[in-house]
């Protein structure tokens, strides 16, 4: 009988670096022998171009709408060391439900049981996480995947989505919804912005999973249309991608988070505010304010 694959969910606010880790994580757990498939659930349908050499795939969606009846073949493209890339798609701008490509992918790839098929170990979603609709919530409340991971970096609007996130899988947790494995921490490269996110973290019940440095490498690579972990696999950003889906692949307990209420993340944040310069001073002060 085939395995059931391990699926994970990776949300964050948009352009704060989701499709780049989650296309270095599917990339390095190839590398480690594993069978991937990325799901690109972003409207702007780029998820995995870096996987593909720069290049678009087409989308469930737009495939669909020229080819009901369409199949594996049409949806799913092999990018970097095999690695299955598929993206969702959005709808036409400003008609329908921009979470309607998600629920789409999601109810055709079970009904042709391409998992299974594939023999797959990982199912990465890559999903928009600060738009409000029924639609992005799907991988979380319909617990198909087991584990969320969010990508924030320490900028407010990051971590006000990220609390955001915590709130829906909270509100989720009491009918199988996924729980969370933790925050990738990206573009940490001040001492005060590691601060504030083991902070946030130590406040909402949750962990930082990675710790990853903004890196011209990475800019690099993305430049070339390719992962970190192709272009530059000897690099020391590619040694951070592989240890964060090392992490990731052993991770197995995941938790309800504790999100603040906005006003206590108002009062949370505005704490840091001076603090921030303390840190960078080096009147070091360790994360702990009261709220
Ligand atoms: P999202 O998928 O969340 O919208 P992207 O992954 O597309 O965000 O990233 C947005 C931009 O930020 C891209 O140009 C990407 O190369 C850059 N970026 C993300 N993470 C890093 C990093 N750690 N170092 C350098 N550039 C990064
Ligand atoms: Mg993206």
């Amino acid at each position: 009988m085939a395995k059931k694959p391990k699926q994970i969910a990776i949300y964050g606010k948009g352009g704060i670096g989701k499709s780049t880790t989650t296309s270095n994580i599917s990339a390095a757990l190839s590398v480690a022998g594993y069978k991937v498939m990325q799901i690109g659930c972003d409207p702007k349908s780029d998820s995995t171009v870096t996987l593909r050499g720069g290049e678009y795939i087409p989308t469930i969606l737009d495939t669909l709408r020229e080819k009901k009846n369409a199949k594996a073949e049409d949806l799913i493209f092999q990018g970097f060391n095999g690695v299955y890339c598929v993206e969702a798609g959005g709808p036409a701008p400003g008609v329908g439900c921009a979470g309607r490509g998600i629920i789409t992918a999601v109810e055709l790839l079970k009904q042709q049981r391409i998992f299974e098929l594939l023999d797959l170990d990982f199912v990465i979603y890559d999903v928009l996480g600060d738009v409000v609709c029924g639609g992005f919530a799907v991988p979380v409340r319909e617990g198909i995947a087991e584990h969320v991971f969010t990508v924030s970096s320490s900028d407010f609007m990051a971590i006000y989505a990220a609390n955001n996130l915590f709130t829906g899988i909270k509100k989720y947790s009491n009918n199988g919804g996924a729980l969370l494995g933790g925050v990738i921490a990206n573009s940490i490269n001040a001492p005060y912005a590691r601060h504030i996110i083991d902070d946030f973290v130590a406040r909402t019940n949750t962990q930082v999973v990675e710790y990853v440095p903004r890196s011209i490498t990475v800019t690099q690579a993305e430049l070339q249309g390719k992962t970190t972990i192709e272009a530059f696999p000897d690099s020391e950003q590619a040694a951070v991608y592989k240890t964060l889906a090392a992490r990731i692949a052993a991770h197995t307990e995941s938790k309800v988070p504790e999100p603040l209420d906005v006003h206590e993340l108002r009062r949370w944040a505005a704490g840091w505010s001076d603090q921030i310069v303390a840190v960078e001073t080096g009147e070091v002060r360790s994360t702990g304010q009261s709220i």
